[in-house]
């Protein structure tokens, strides 16, 4: 429940307060955002990091993430050309969360499909331990569509 706490203050940005609430497509597990991701997020335009953490939380399959929007790292495709990206807005690469066990699920989450590179990645990591962490997150989440992501992280 403490985890679950702390994300609700933070969703996309995780540095404002969560002050709005979208409708996802998942009734039980709204969006929860500041003003300016909000906006963001109805004009298809978060910043990648923003895109990230969003679908390490509600999965990209939702609409307002999904493909047609954002590519697998989550550039907008929408966003105007004179917008720069910082160093600090990017979203995680591979190479990044491969040896942390718990940003490496997160960055399988984020992913449309699940490439050899993260599976080999995964593999990379104690059984167990993922084993344990899929649980752990499986009983946390409401979201029907992470669940059915770590159900086939598992295989
Ligand atoms: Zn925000």
């Amino acid at each position: 429940m403490k985890i679950m706490w702390t994300t609700t203050l933070y969703e996309a940005c995780q540095k404002n307060e969560m002050n709005v609430v979208e409708a996802s497509d998942e009734p039980q597990q709204p969006f929860q955002l500041c003003q300016q991701c909000h906006e963001r997020l109805l004009t298809y335009s978060l910043r990648p990091i923003e895109w990230y953490n969003l679908a390490v939380l509600h999965s990209p399959k939702q609409f307002l993430l999904h493909d047609d929007f954002y590519g697998e790292d989550g550039q907008a495709f929408q966003l105007e050309e004179e917008v720069i990206i910082t160093k600090s807005e990017k979203a995680p690469t591979l190479q990044a969360v491969r040896h942390d066990l718990e940003s490496l699920l997160d960055f399988s989450i984020t992913r449309w499909f699940l490439e050899d590179d993260v599976i080999d990645a995964l593999k990379q990591h104690d059984q167990q331990k993922i084993l344990a962490s899929i649980k752990s997150r499986f009983n946390e989440t409401e979201h029907a569509e992470v669940k059915s992501r770590m159900v086939r992280n598992r295989g």
